[in-house]
């Protein structure tokens, strides 16, 4: 017998965000083809999970805004508002919840842009897939989830920028909605990611050099100074004049935001 929750009377609702037991996970499966829709829902509800399904985009972001899924399945060739459009707009709102994102899409069909692109999406599924392989691929995303201590992903995000650890992505969040990846060294994305983790906070040399070197470290900790300018070559407007990096004299460096 095949049964889904009204968000009133869904087992999650009320229970504490963190770390829920896969049965109490709620998955939404967006897809116009009832066949297939079905099919995914059937093998989900096999494994215990709460499912749910909408048939085009705009039903999908309703959905998710009343009700906040661990996961959306959701397929890129949508009625109303396609995959794409539906994954920008739900990345883009603020909710305690950041769903993860399983785009399905039909074969040669734009697996380029869901790849290429960052359209937020965590992971695609190219149709047709076997019920083993969607079971695998869902049961990844959501041990993903849990072992970060919920729903929240990974990531430290403040006006300008975003670093996503999981995926090891920096990006410039740009002032349309639409970001664009930055070229980082992993010793620049580490440093990103430490400043970042702790906006305002003043950081000496040597406390950068613990967090990116370790025991690891030989050498003048001037080095430091010179990793600070590649990387303000590449997030800052004007590197004479820092935005974000700001030197603070007689002590080291603190990343402001706002
Ligand atoms: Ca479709």
């Amino acid at each position: 017998m095949l049964k889904t929750y009204p968000c009133d009377l869904s087992p999650s609702c009320g229970m504490p965000r963190s770390p829920l037991p896969p049965s109490f996970m709620n998955i939404l499966i967006v897809e116009d083809e009832p066949e297939i829709a079905q099919l995914i829902r059937e093998t989900l509800e096999r494994e215990s999970f709460i499912c749910q399904i909408v048939s085009d985009g705009l039903a999908a972001l309703e959905i998710f805004k009343r009700q906040q899924p661990d996961l959306i399945i959701l397929d890129l060739m949508l009625p109303k508002l396609d995959g794409l459009e539906v994954c920008t707009r739900i990345r883009q709102t603020s909710t305690p919840k950041d769903p993860y994102i399983l785009m399905l899409t039909a074969k040669g069909e734009e697996i380029d842009r869901v790849i290429g692109l960052s359209t937020g999406a965590d992971d695609y599924l190219v149709k047709p897939f076997s019920p083993i392989e969607l079971v695998a691929r869902v049961r990844a995303l959501l041990r993903r989830s849990l072992r970060h201590g919920g729903q929240q992903k990974n990531l430290y995000q403040t006006q300008h920028f975003t670093v996503d650890l999981d995926r090891h992505i920096a990006t410039r969040n740009l002032e349309n909605q639409s970001e664009e990846t930055l070229e980082l060294t992993t010793l620049e994305f580490n440093l990103l990611s430490t400043f970042m983790s702790y906006p305002g906070r003043v950081w000496s040399r040597s406390q950068l050099i613990d967090k990116l070197w370790g025991d690891n470290f030989f050498g003048d900790e001037r080095v430091v100074d010179t990793h600070i300018r590649r990387l303000r070559k590449k997030i800052e407007p004007d590197t004479a004049n820092p935005t974000f990096i700001k030197t603070v004299v007689g002590v080291g460096y603190k990343f402001e935001d706002q």
